[in-house]
This record gives structure tokens, C-alpha cells and sequence, in this order.
């Protein structure tokens, strides 16, 4: 297995990044990653306004995937997510939907201990383990690790997990991939701009799919085949992914457009990953049982 620590870390995913492992098709990798705040939090007692924000989700790569081109995708499944023993959270002015109600900053350490959250002395939450941040260099451009875009990036969805399949569009050679931000626990939405933000580690397994043009992210579950988008405006996020599922439904079956959009108007659910980033971002899930 490959591994890469936590010291090898980019702030934007771009095609001029310098791969810091090559590695074959169907390689393993262990990435290990630091929390968004790249474990500058250690208590609750932390000073907020002394948070470096220029050191804010360091993703840990890229990793050059042998053999992959421009109009391949890369497919990235994930073995396995280990978090720490302590998250983090942050919430206060100005940050997400309730923070124009909010004056100061406050500044929570979250517990983890078997595989649950320890958010007060009364509340416990089962751990839904996810990765924040995942993608490749885009086309020419950098986009910062925060940004999510049909590269992937910052999609805070929180299906990827382990056991699911990522699918993302290779644009540059080798891919570039990359990724960090692990949450412990994160509900749809994300709305006050956090999750319980963890480091940890994260085992993927990477393939290539040759001469397969993907316009942005799609995920496999066991149940399910999602098409993933990001807009600043929601409603654009939201056909955006409609489109797309549409578009792969037709090439996978041999149904016409109104039957499509039929069967999606009963079975495609519409899902909210994240309101909170620059752009925001929506899935589509459809079951995988309809369509074998
Ligand atoms: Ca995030
Ligand atoms: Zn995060």
C-alpha cells in the first residue's frame, strides 16, 4: 500500500500542483489528513480571531495516477475512513444560515469515543464518517480546496463513505488526485458551515475508466447511483444534477426522455449536500435496483 502523510498538503487543486507519489492503476493509498482548520484548534479556549484562515482545507496529495488522460474518469473507491479521538466545531457571526443572528464566535471540541459523537453530556450521535473534500486538477485554472466544482472539491456530501465509489472527470494527466476535510458527523446542508471536522486517515483503491467524458461527480453505493453539481445558486446546482442523471439514465437504458423523467419524477430523490460553500452543492440518488 501507498501511503502519503499529512505534511504533503495543497490549498487548491490545480494542474500546476506537483504530484507527490505516482502510483499505478488499482493502487491503494492511505492518505492521512488534518482537519480543515489544519489542526490549528486544540480546545474550546482557543482564541477564534487567531485562526489563520489562509490555512484552511489543506487537502493532502495529489497523488499522479499512471495512464490517466484527459477524458478518462478516475474512479475512487473508499476503502476505509479512520478519524481521531477529538473533533472540532466552530459556529457565530456571519457563518451559514443562522449566522446573522449570531455576535461572537464560539469554538466546540467533540469527543469521539466507539464510534460516537459526544457533542454535550446529554447528546450523543452515531458517527457518519465522510470525506469534506475530494477531487483532481481541473482543466487550466486552480480552484481552492474550498470550492467545489465538476472537479469535486469542496462537495461536503456526505455519501462519500466508506464503501462508495467515486467517479471524477480527468482533465489533466495523472489525474491529480487529492482530498481532506473529514467529517464525523454531518447532517444534509451543513449549515453552520462545519461538521465535527476530524484529521484521521483515508484508504481509497484507484481505477481508470478510459474514454469516458463525465461533465461533473458522480457516486455508487451499494443502493444507489448519484449525479452531484455545484452552483452558486441552488436552483442552477439542482438541474444541473437533474440533467446529468437524466443524461446517464438514457445511455444506460434504452427509455426515451418522458419515460425518464417520469421514472425520475417517482424515484429520483433530490438531496442537499451542502448550502454553506461559495458554491453550493446537490445530489440526485437513484436506485440501482431499477435499473438492472
Ligand atoms: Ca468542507
Ligand atoms: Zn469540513
Amino acid at each position: 500500500m501507498f501511503k502519503i502523510s499529512k505534511e504533503h498538503s495543497v490549498y487548491s487543486m490545480s494542474p500546476k500542483n506537483e504530484p507527490v507519489l505516482y502510483v499505478p492503476v488499482n493502487a491503494q493509498i492511505e492518505f492521512e489528513t488534518c482537519d480543515c482548520f489544519e489542526n490549528q484548534i486544540k480546545s474550546a479556549s482557543d482564541s477564534f480571531g487567531g485562526l489563520d484562515w489562509s490555512r484552511i482545507n489543506p487537502a493532502t496529495g495529489p497523488v499522479y495516477i499512471n495512464g490517466a488522460e484527459p477524458g478518462d474518469i478516475l474512479s475512487v473507491k473508499i476503502d476505509k475512513i479512520e478519524v481521531d479521538n477529538n473533533g472540532v466545531m466552530v459556529a457565530g457571526k456571519d457563518m451559514g444560515p443562522l449566522g446573522h443572528l449570531m455576535e461572537r464566535h464560539t469554538i466546540k471540541i467533540v469527543p469521539i469515543e466507539n464510534d460516537t459523537a459526544i457533542f454535550s453530556e446529554k447528546i450523543r450521535l452515531p458517527l457518519n464518517k465522510m470525506i469534506g473534500v475530494i477531487g483532481v486538477a481541473p482543466k487550466d485554472s486552480e480552484i481552492a480546496c474550498g470550492v467545489p466544482d465538476y472537479h469535486g472539491g469542496n462537495m461536503d456530501c456526505k455519501e462519500i463513505t466508506e464503501g462508495a465509489v467515486l467517479h471524477l472527470p480527468v482533465n489533466v494527466p495523472g489525474a491529480l488526485l487529492a482530498l481532506g476535510d473529514l467529517h464525523a458527523v454531518m447532517a444534509d446542508g451543513e449549515i453552520c458551515i462545519c461538521g465535527v471536522e476530524v484529521a484521521g486517515k483515508v484508504t481509497v483503491t484507484v481505477d481508470i475508466i478510459k474514454n469516458k467524458p463525465l461533465p461533473s461527480p458522480m457516486l455508487f453505493s451499494d443502493t444507489h447511483i448519484m449525479t452531484i453539481a455545484s452552483h452558486e445558486d441552488l436552483d442552477e446546482a439542482v438541474n444541473m444534477a437533474l440533467l446529468h442523471m437524466a443524461e446517464y439514465l438514457r445511455s444506460e437504458s434504452a427509455m426515451p426522455l418522458d419515460e425518464v423523467a417520469m421514472l425520475m419524477s417517482l424515484a429520483a430523490q433530490v438531496r442537499i449536500c451542502q448550502v454553506v460553500d461559495p458554491k453550493k452543492t446537490i445530489r440526485v440518488e437513484f436506485p440501482k435496483d431499477l435499473l438492472s
